[in-house]
């Protein structure tokens, strides 16, 4: 777990900020829940994924409630689905950080953020297009160009199962050539296997059947769909017969955005899916979803090797030495910034020289400079970091004259 520090916590805060001008333009309205919910809702995801079963932060509190600090948001939307029953379809989305003890290393963490999309009540094919235009479309405004979309169904529900079985009898025909993990993977959830990225496995994932073998023809007519959704909008995707996800829920549509510069364990920035059962198993009516997740630090991890959406720092628009005691400072850094300036100042009635040293530090365009002739003539001194020149100016008169020099 890390702490984000000035200036790239701001930049945390802009990222939010376009995620939210992208789905808030799409009808999305935001759906705070929780940090902490009651374990059972996050076992809905399914006890075959290492999320479950091995990376939870859960705990007994002290009314002797079993809870644990959610591992993502998914979950707890159909909870609040099947707890507020909101009219369909429900558009929400969410951002903020989830809990999960993993390994940490560049791109993992324990504690991440994420932004996400749930749609709840919706069937239709053109749906996921939006979905997935959506989350491309955060990524063209961040700058990012290095992402790859790559898409997969998962059939409906039956297809999927023959698929598992025909991919548990796949894996079981290699024995202990597979690696100690997968196998272990295998008796629990043998779609789970193609994820491995142990080089034992590989060969056996690549000979592995196809779920495309198993769809049914609803199956293949929705995702059929989706993909002339996709190529209406001319966004590039390759569709990867191998990709599965997490969720024990997911069927159909799922996708997830890749970045090219990140190691191939962690090069997921984000990703979702359709999915079904989810709020049934939470007490709610049988209702479809789908959605994604995008992990906030890998993206940023994504544009720092892109070159892209970079830290910006607070520009400083004005900052006040006040050599006279600091009162005066008090009185015009509150004016500055009733008016709209960004002002800081010296503090600890330093010296002209250590505040000037300051000012030039803070990367403001401007100093105003109060001392005790100024304080005795009514006046500041104005003085243009940059290039150097000063001038005195009323100070009844300062807000003006900076506005003034600020409008070209
Ligand atoms: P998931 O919920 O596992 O599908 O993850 C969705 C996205 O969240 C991933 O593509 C990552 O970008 C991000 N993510 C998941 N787990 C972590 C983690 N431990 N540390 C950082 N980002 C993560």
């Amino acid at each position: 777990m890390r702490d984000i520090l000035p200036p790239e916590s701001g930049r945390w805060r802009r990222f939010v900020g376009v995620f939210v001008d992208v789905v808030e333009a799409a009808g999305y309205g935001e759906l705070a829940t929780p940090l902490i919910e009651d374990l059972g809702v996050f076992v809905r995801i399914g006890d075959a994924t290492d999320v479950v079963t091995k990376e939870m932060y859960d705990f007994v509190d002290k009314g002797d409630r079993h809870v644990a600090l959610r591992p993502e948001v998914t979950a707890s939307v159909g909870r609040a689905y099947a707890e507020h029953r909101p009219v369909p379809p429900w558009k929400v989305f969410y951002a903020g950080p989830n809990f999960r003890y993993e390994k940490p290393q560049r791109g993992r963490f324990r504690q991440f953020d994420q932004v996400g999309i749930e749609v709840l009540g919706v069937d239709d094919p053109y749906l996921d297009v939006e979905v997935i235009a959506l989350g491309w479309e955060f990524y063209r405004r961040l700058g990012l160009r290095e992402v790859r979309l790559i898409v997969n169904s998962l059939g409906e529900p039956d297809d999927r199962a023959r698929y598992v079985e025909a991919l548990r009898e796949h894996f079981e025909a290699a024995g202990d050539a597979l690696s100690a993990q997968s196998r272990e993977t295998l008796t629990k959830n043998p779609l789970r296997v193609l994820d491995s990225k142990r080089p034992d496995d590989q060969q056996f994932i690549e000979a592995a059947p196809d779920i495309a073998d198993y769809w049914s023809d609803d199956a293949r007519t929705h995702f059929d769909v989706v993909l002339v959704g996709l190529d209406r909008l001319g966004i590039p995707y390759e569709i990867e017969p191998k990709l599965v996800r997490g969720l024990d829920y997911y069927r159909r549509t799922i996708f997830e955005y890749q970045g090219a510069t990140l190691d191939s364990a962690q090069n997921a920035l984000g990703g979702g899916g359709r999915y079904d059962g989810l709020v049934e198993a939470l007490g709610g009516p049988p209702t479809p979803g789908i959605g994604f997740a995008l992990g906030v630090d890998r993206t940023l991890i994504a544009c720092d090797d892109e070159g892209v959406f970079p830290v910006e720092p607070v520009q400083i628009d004005v900052f006040v030495v006040d050599v006279t005691g600091g009162l005066e400072a008090v009185e015009l850094t509150d004016e500055l910034r009733a008016a709209g300036f960004v002002a800081d100042r010296g503090y600890d009635n330093r010296s002209m020289k250590a505040q000037m040293k300051l000012a030039n530090r803070s990367g403001a365009r401007t100093a105003v400079i109060v001392g005790d002739d100024e304080l005795v003539s009514g006046t500041v001194v104005v003085k243009a970091l940059d290039g150097g020149e000063q001038h005195p100016v009323p100070r009844t008169d300062l807000i003006n004259h900076l506005r003034r020099e600020a409008t070209p």
